[in-house]
């Protein structure tokens, strides 16, 4: 890579969608002409902490959901341009600093995504059997952070799983999957053994409010009932009173509509007599997870709600006096994700988001935009939508760069500052001095390589490497 006059280099932090669609953006280069007709070229460094790309595509979208993963074709076209590098295995205030990022590149753009869960905040909470979903969706996608995950799912035989979100619908998929509908997935090896002997039978998902305030979108919710080896139930007489309550919001939802309208006939249909249910709970809040007597999780205690109104018409869930206990011996809370600060970068703690305007970092104590940084993806707008969401929200931070550029042009200004080394070779030098065991694309490429061989023998897209130093080695072509 050779730097030119008019090239504008921009650091994406972060390989997941987001990341990718950043890229694909910046590298198709439709906003590329400045002021006057300057034309620009772009490059794009992509920092990754793992040696491996593609975030939650990679390490949080279901293993038996392979559709969904074959976006990542597209961002292997972005990786291919020759103005694109990957730099994994190096943290971002680690082994290179936001100061240091600030010099080399004229952008910088966050898309480090919401990696962290929400707690729950009620006793019980750290009692062994209690997890968060994200360690759970961590563990059996083969992500390093989780491959030494307890769980203890040979002796549990209930698992109820907090939220109504579809982070909820694929945890408790994942529990009930026959066999034969895991054997042909990516699930990690670890993982895949834990499940085959599996001994949970019932999962309840648990709603703090009614169907028609669920999160689910509508192909997840029926693929519940679907499945080889669960039936799903539904209370009647529990959804009637959740939807006793007028909900006009709801009501002109297309996918609430369509999501009371699946639940309701499951509510109608007989079971099917199959080893395992998927139960959906509505109108229940958790308040204390109980040890038994090994002080182990034993039971949920929950509380009963009714949807009140609040002062903008929005359904909430108040607690009434009436209390339910659901033993159970293993929960998970899905009730969201949380972004984490990054060194240097504004945060604001309560959305757990980078403070930005469409996709324009702002600084905290001024208001304004800080030149040359921007935020994509879940650290920009929270933790919602789907993998797709992101190519729109992409395209919004993109333009705000193009926009910026473009006023720029020609000093290569962008936002007012540029600058001082913006060389390729210098920073790819800095980082490897940095973090030796750097991994480029052509090492994921043997990871990639790898991983798709092994699969082939047993007829899985992949059998993932959950190990760094293993990735490493292979990466290292060893
Ligand atoms: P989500 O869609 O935001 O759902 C979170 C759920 O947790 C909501 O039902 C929320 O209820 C509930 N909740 C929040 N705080 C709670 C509390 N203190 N007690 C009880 N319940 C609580 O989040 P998610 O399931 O983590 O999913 C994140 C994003 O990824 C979503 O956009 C989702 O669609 C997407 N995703 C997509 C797929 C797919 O397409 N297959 C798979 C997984 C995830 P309230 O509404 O009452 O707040």
């Amino acid at each position: 890579m050779t730097p030119s006059e008019s090239t504008i280099r921009v650091a994406v932090i972060g390989s997941g969608p987001a990341g990718f669609y950043t890229a694909g953006h910046l590298l198709k280069g439709a906003g590329g002409h400045g002021a006057g007709g300057h034309a620009v070229d772009f490059e794009v460094d992509m920092l990754e902490r793992l040696p491996t790309p593609w975030g939650l595509v990679r390490s949080g979208v279901a293993p038996d959901h392979p559709k969904i993963k074959s976006v990542t074709r597209v961002y292997e076209k972005t990786a291919a341009h020759p103005r694109f590098r990957f730099f994994g295995n190096l943290t971002f205030g680690e082994h290179v600093s936001h100061a240091e990022l600030l010099s080399h590149y004229h952008a910088i753009v966050y898309a480090t995504g919401s990696p962290l869960d929400r707690p729950l905040s009620i006793p019980g909470e750290e009692l062994p059997g209690s997890h968060a979903a994200t360690e759970f969706v961590g563990w059996y996608n083969g992500h390093p952070d989780h491959t030494d995950l307890e769980l203890d799912l040979l002796a549990a035989e209930r698992a109820v799983v907090i939220g109504n979100g579809n982070v909820a619908i694929d945890v408790a998929r994942m529990l009930v999957l026959a066999p034969a509908e895991l054997a042909p997935t990516d699930t990690a090896d670890h993982a895949l053994a834990v499940l085959a002997r599996n001994r949970v039978s019932e999962v309840v998902i648990v709603g703090r409010r009614g169907p028609a305030q669920a999160a689910f979108t509508n192909p997840e919710l029926l693929e519940l009932g679907e499945l080889g080896d669960a039936d799903v139930i539904v209370d009647p007489a529990e959804l009637d009173r959740a939807l006793a309550v007028h909900d006009p919001a709801a009501e002109a939802d297309i996918t609430s509509r369509r999501n009371v309208e699946i639940l309701r006939s499951y509510a109608e249909r007989p079971p099917a007599g199959r080893p395992k249910r998927i139960v959906l709970r509505f109108l229940l809040s958790p308040v204390a997870l109980v040890a038994d007597e090994r002080e182990h999780l034993g039971a949920v205690e929950l509380v009963r709600n009714e949807l009140v109104a609040d002062a903008e018409g929005k359904l909430r869930a108040h607690a009434t006096g009436e209390r339910e206990r659901i033993a159970a011996g293993l929960v998970f809370r899905a009730i969201g994700y949380r972004g984490i600060q990054l060194p240097g970068v504004p945060f604001d703690e309560r959305r757990a988001i980078i403070p930005n305007a469409a996709g324009r970092v702002l600084d905290p104590a001024s208001g304004a935009p800080l030149p040359g940084e921007y935020a994509v993806g879940w650290i920009k707008r929270g933790p919602s939508g789907v993998i797709g969401t992101n190519k729109k929200d992409a395209q919004e931070t993109v333009d705000a760069i193009f926009a910026d550029v473009a006023a720029g042009v020609p000093d290569l200004h962008v936002g007012g500052r540029a600058p001082q080394t913006p060389d390729g070779a210098a920073i790819e030098r800095l980082l490897r001095e940095r973090r030796p065991e750097l991994v480029t694309y052509d090492g994921w490429s043997s990871i990639d390589r790898h991983e798709r061989t092994l699969g082939e023998a047993s007829g899985r897209p992949r059998v993932k490497l959950t190990r760094i130093e293993e990735m490493l080695r292979i990466a290292a072509g060893d």
